[in-house]
């Protein structure tokens, strides 16, 4: 059977273009601040909260501003989301839980082994027990957050995306911006803004899953990590139902092949407000596997059939999730003038599916480091020192083996992570190997696959609120002529019906993207285009 590698296909990060000398020419405006922050996720925001309560407890001005790709806050937001509230209550010790923009508490919840017709229940894994946290949108929770930053003086700059690192010798000096209004061939047009460059003391990378500038700088400084960065592609939907759910569900199994890694959540934001979505390991290994119409196998199942019945979808999405863990963190996550948080850094816990905390827990620790830096010259590298010596490291060396063991397939995986579990990570000792999901061949079945029985591409893509300009030049960056069987496998990939297998190779609808960040992974790459381009979660 014939096989492909996408990493033959993919061009190499272009690094060249994404370091640059602070003082190139081209750019218009320049911003100092004290400190600039890329990304408004809760790693983002986090850091900036705390940076400015601990600037405002020490009588100290701080000038500090954060970047965001998307239009408003929270358009770019995608997540599930069962929050662990930990982070959260160290971050604003006076509020009560009731007072933060969770949906609701985790009453009940019920992990389920599917085949296409049954379930089977299983005993809820110590790693998916969720009493004590809570139901949440994180697009909601960022709203929250970013209203809570700017009541203490951040400055939020919304639609403002992060393309290139400034430099000087080896240290971060700031950002370049995207430049907006350029035509189809990239050429300005009247009304369009060159790019701006800001410039600070230390900046913080918190562009979440598979960054842009934090691939860039682990590259050009040769930061390793042990094992490369895994990701996993979750799709999600948004349903108001006329049958209440009473519990958060988590599954197993179908629709997912055996060779696949992954599993389904349903969470009730409120009784008749169901969020569900399919999350899929990219080391997967049929080149036709498509995750956004696993899920809409998924709902085909009596369990979702049920629960959908009459009901309407409300929102579309989808994104990456870094996954690798423990041995896949870079092995610094600071440097002169940088730090590096959330996702951006990998601090996800794949078994318990939950990264928010860790985000905001890091987005605090890297405040504290930068804090103490501008003002007494200390060393960032006290960042790594508090996140090594935290509660982050701890857990995600606890199950630094678990979804490593994946790579064997679901059963013999499954085994060795319930052995992992009741050995608290000791068994079997050692690191699992993995190769970049990229490096994984794919099966191309003469089989033609399944198609998309439940919404399309075009129309998820309208769900997700996508109001790219047409005229953009693309953002996306393919090899010179690909086969088609590549091109097939990049339809599949894309969730967003972005790639087209045409006679002639591969056509790109680039405008039609959301932002998942799985193209990087194993396609053409993805780069940050004009502002406001993309989503506009609502919800999700
Ligand atoms: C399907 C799915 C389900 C999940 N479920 C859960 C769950 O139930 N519980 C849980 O705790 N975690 C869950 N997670 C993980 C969690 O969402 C992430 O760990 C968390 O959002 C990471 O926060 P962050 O701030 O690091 O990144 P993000 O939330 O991704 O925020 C990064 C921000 O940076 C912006 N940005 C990116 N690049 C640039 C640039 N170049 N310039 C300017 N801005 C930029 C983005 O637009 C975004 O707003 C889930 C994730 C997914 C995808
Ligand atoms: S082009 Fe890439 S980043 Fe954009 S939606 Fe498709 S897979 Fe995701």
């Amino acid at each position: 059977m014939a096989k492909i590698v996408p990493a033959q296909y993919q061009p190499p990060l272009p690094l060249d273009k994404l370091i640059l000398q602070d003082g190139a020419a081209g750019a218009g405006d320049r911003m100092e601040l004290d400190v600039l922050i890329v990304g408004a996720g809760p790693a983002g925001l986090a850091c900036a909260i705390e940076l400015s309560k601990l600037a405002k407890a020490d009588r100290t001005e701080l000038n500090i501003g954060v970047l965001e790709k998307a239009e408003a806050l929270g358009e770019h937001s995608l997540s599930g989301a069962v929050v662990n509230p930990r982070a959260l209550r160290e971050l604003f010790p006076d509020l009560p839980d009731a007072d933060f923009p969770f949906r609701a508490p985790v009453i009940k919840e019920a992990v389920y082994l599917l085949t296409a017709e049954s379930k089977w229940r299983l005993p809820t894994p110590p790693s998916m027990r969720n009493h004590g946290n809570y139901i949440a949108s994180l697009c909601e929770v960022v709203r929250w957050l970013g209203s809570k930053a700017e009541a203490l003086g951040v400055n939020i700059f919304t639609g403002f995306p992060a393309a290139q690192l400034l430099v000087r010798d080896s240290a971060v000096a700031g950002v370049r911006t995207v430049p907006a209004g350029l035509d189809r061939e990239g050429k300005p047009t009247p009304g369009g803004t060159p790019p701006n460059d800001l410039v600070a003391k230390v900046t913080a990378l918190a562009e979440g899953t598979r960054g842009l500038l934090g691939q860039a700088w682990c590259e050009w400084q040769r930061v390793p990590s042990e094992n490369p960065q895994l990701f996993a592609l979750g799709v999600k939907e948004l349903w108001e139902t006329k049958q209440p759910l009473d519990r958060v569900i988590h599954t197993l199994g179908w629709p997912l092949p055996r060779d696949a890694f992954g599993g389904s959540f349903v969470y009730p934001l409120e009784p008749n407000l169901v969020a569900l979505g399919l999350v899929v390991g990219l080391d997967y290994r049929d080149a036709a596997l498509d995750v956004h119409v696993l899920l809409q196998q998924f709902k085909q199942h009596p369990l979702l059939r049920a629960l959908l019945a009459g009901g309407e979808r409300i929102e579309w999405g989808a994104k990456t999730i870094p996954e690798g863990g423990f041995y896949s963190l870079p092995e610094r996550r600071s440097g002169a003038g940088v730090v590096l948080l959330g996702d951006a850094a990998g601090f996800v816990d794949v078994p318990s599916l939950k990264g928010i905390h860790y985000a905001v827990q890091s987005g605090m620790y890297a405040a504290r480091a930068i804090f103490q830096n501008l003002k007494n010259g200390s060393a960032l590298t006290e960042y790594d020192r508090l996140v090594n010596a935290s509660y982050v490291a701890h857990d995600l060396y606890r199950t630094r083996n678990m979804r490593l063991a994946f790579r064997d397939g679901f059963y013999l995986g499954g085994f060795q992570a319930a052995l992992m579990t009741l050995t608290g990570g000791r068994f079997p000792g050692g690191r699992y190997r993995m190769h970049e999901d990229a490096e994984v061949a794919r099966r191309v079945s003469p089989v033609a696959p399944a198609s998309a029985n439940g919404i399309s591409k075009v129309d998820a893509v309208f769900k997700s609120g996508n109001a790219t300009r047409d005229t953009i030049p693309s953002h996306l960056i393919a090899a010179q002529a690909v086969p088609g069987d590549v091109a097939r496998f990049y339809l599949h990939m894309c969730p967003a019906g972005v790639y087209e297998a045409t006679e002639n190779g591969l056509r790109i609808n680039a405008p039609n993207c959301v932002d998942c960040k799985a193209t990087d992974v194993l396609g053409p790459r993805w780069t940050p285009r004009e502002g406001g381009s993309g989503p506009k979660y609502k919800r999700m």
